[in-house]
This record gives structure tokens, sequence and C-alpha cells, in this order.
């Protein structure tokens, strides 16, 4: 089994060196574009790939206002502030998830309640959120509080894990029921469809980031998309320093970022996004195979759920148990092909032991079982 494993690996990457888990490909127009900022000097905060990634991404996710920023971290930060999280309010989000899901809410100097996960999905449990709330929700005057905390529950926020979408309908509606706005992580998820449109349009704000080992890379960077205008508007005026406009004053009467995405990084971006489609239908290739291969070995290869299309972002395997997740992972990291256990719930972190949770059966299911493989688009 072991040799047949990593044979197939190297087969498929057609390399007998290290193998990495997900790596950047740069096969389109990088470095034309990044020429012409140099070029034209525009390299720094504002320039036409910035406006033009902004429109690139919009027209993508269908939404009517992009605004690129440094990294998706910060993205989700402001994201939240958008929709009313500020100082001793609360946001739902899954104990299952990459920690800047969590320290965006910290960020904001909020609270995050880790709720479970689904099986199929991976992702934040429209269930899990609904038990929590009929036992501590608490409207007053439509907004909902924790009755166990007193605190305002200002915003949900669900991930779309490694490209699989949550069950967004289902989701959307426990969140109107309870006057809670959604804001999607949708860091993972660039090309992820629900019922046939964009992971990240379905959230009163959506997030996507543009990290080195992301499905689309800008070096670092993120964007933030609504389909709230306005929203959209506060977005850009608030990560570009909240300055007022005015033609030569300098105007600040709110705290504002520097959160803008250079235009040598919107630059890599938009060479990035016109080879989407293209790195979509490569990564599906490669779950099909993944998907054959480990059906004849018994190995449950982790799939789309119904009415959704995955960008297949991070491919997994799901283990019987964690004594052959351990074993699975020390075989192939000593072959030189990289994988990967799933993340460590939230919880356990130090920083967020104290916050609030649920059992968590499905999260501590896939918590020792859950496994990355290699990759990335060939
Ligand atoms: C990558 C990622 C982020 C943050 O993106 P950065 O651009 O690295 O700041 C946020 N949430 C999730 C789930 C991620 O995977």
């Amino acid at each position: 089994m072991d040799k047949d494993l990593i044979a197939f690996f190297r087969d498929r990457f057609n390399t007998n060196d290290f193998i990495p888990l997900h790596i950047p490909n740069f096969n389109g127009n990088e470095k034309k574009y990044l020429e012409n900022c140099i070029d034209s000097t525009y390299v720094s905060s504002v320039g036409p790939f910035v406006d033009k990634f902004e429109l690139l991404m919009s027209k993508i996710t269908q939404s009517k206002k992009t605004t690129a920023v440094v990294n998706g971290t910060a993205g989700l930060q402001v994201a939240l502030r958008l929709v009313g999280v500020e100082e001793d309010t609360e946001v739902i989000t899954q104990a299952l998830t990459f920690v800047a899901t969590a320290n965006a809410i910290a960020y904001n100097n909020a609270y995050p309640v880790f709720l479970d996960v689904d099986i199929d999905t991976m992702g934040l449990s429209p269930k899990a959120v609904r038990s929590f709330l009929e036992e501590f929700g608490e409207l007053r005057e439509k907004v909902c509080y924790n009755k166990k905390t007193g605190r305002k529950i200002a915003a949900c926020l669900p991930m779309h894990t490694f490209g699989f979408p949550v069950h967004l309908d289902e989701l959307i509606k426990v969140c109107k029921e309870w006057g809670i706005p959604l804001v999607e992580d949708a860091a993972e998820s660039l090309g992820s469809e629900y019922k046939g449109k964009s992971t990240g349009s379905f959230g009163d704000v959506g997030v996507f980031s543009f990290n080195g080992n992301k499905i689309t890379t800008s070096g670092g960077g993120g964007a933030i998309v609504t389909n709230n205008f306005k929203l959209g508007e506060r977005a850009k005026f608030l990560t570009t320093t909240a300055k007022e406009p005015h033609s030569y004053e300098y105007v600040h009467n709110e705290l504002g970022y520097n959160y803008r995405m250079p235009n040598v990084n919107a630059a890599l971006a938009c060479a990035q996004l016109e080879q989407l489609s293209g790195f979509l239908e490569s990564k599906r290739n490669l779950a099909k195979e993944y998907q054959a291969f480990f059906k004849e070995k018994g190995i449950n290869f982790r799939t789309e759920t119904s009415n959704t299309k995955a960008n297949y972002w991070l491919m997994c395997i799901e283990l019987e148990n964690k004594k052959e997740r351990d074993l699975f992972l020390k075989v192939t990291n000593k072959a030189l092909v990289m994988t990967r256990p799933i993340w460590q719930l939230m919880n356990r972190l130090p920083m967020y032991k104290d916050c609030q949770k649920d059992e968590q059966v499905n999260a501590l299911f896939l918590e020792e079982r859950i496994v990355n493989i290699p990759s990335s688009v060939r």
C-alpha cells in the first residue's frame, strides 16, 4: 500500500523531488504586468491594476463592489466591523478553522463563540447554530443577545473549509430568523459555487485571500466583496485611512486603516485571476484521479456535496482513526510527499481557551482524521 501510494503521488506530479502541498503557478501575464508596474512607477497603493483587480473580482463573484486589501485577515477584520462587530460583542464561528478566522474577531475586541461543523462540508453547521441560539439566544428589538453573557451577537462567520461550501441556504435562514448579519470567510474558496453562485456573494460581506498558498495569489492580498453598495463604499473608505474627500486637506473623522493592496500585488492577482478557470479545471481533474485511486484503497477522499462546486483548493482524505492518520502522515512526509493534518480546534489555543463553545462532536471527529494531500495546479 505505502509503495503504491507514494508512486501514485510521484506519478501525478511527475517528480522524484519533494512534493509540496500547494505551490503557485505563474504561467500567464505575471511578468508582463509586474514589468508594467515598474515601468509606470505605479508600484504602491494606487494604480490601474488595483482597479482592474477589483472589477475582475466583482465579475467573478457576481458582487456589486470589491475592495482590494493587504491580506485576507485584514479583510475579515474590516468586514466584521462593517456589519457592526465592535468591542464586547460576539461572533459565532466554527471551532475547526484556520486561526485567522478567530483572530479577525479578536482584533475587533469581540468574542468568538466556537460551534460545531457539519461532517459533510467541514464548515459551520446550521443545525449547531440553531441549537445554540435556541438555548442561548434572545431577541430584543430585533437584535440578538446571548443570555449567558449578555453580549450582542453581532455576526455569524462561517468558513468554506478547503473550498467546500457550507450549507448556505440553511445558515442564511437561521441568521435571518435571529437578525444576525452573515460574513463569509471565503479565503479558501475562490471559484467554489453553491447552487451556481460564487461563495462570498451570499453573506452581507464575503472575504477572499490571495496569500501565496491559496488557489490564486498576489504574493499577499485579500478582497472584501459585497452586494450592498453602501457597505462596499465603506469598506474602501475604512481600508484607505478613512480620509474624507477634499481636494487638498487631510480630513479624518474616524479610525481607519492602511490596508490597501499595493499595485504590484494587484498586478500579480490580475494575471492569476485570468487563469482561474484553467486552475479550477486542473484541480478538478486531479480530484477525479485521487477519487478513483483512493476508492480502490478503501479510503474516503473528500468530494463536493450536492448542489455545490468545490474549487478543491486543498484536497483531503479522511482516515479511519487518529492512529491511521498519524501513520499516513509519517509515511508520506518521510517519503518527501508533503501531507498535513487539519487544524486544531480553536478553543484549544491558549488565547481562545475560555471562549464559549458547544460539544463539537463532528469537529472532534474530523480533527483526528482529516489529512491534506498535495493539491497544486499541474
Ligand atoms: C488564508 C486564510 C485566511 C487569511 O488570509 P491571509 O491572506 O493569509 O491573511 C483567513 N481565513 C482562512 C480560513 C484562511 O485559510
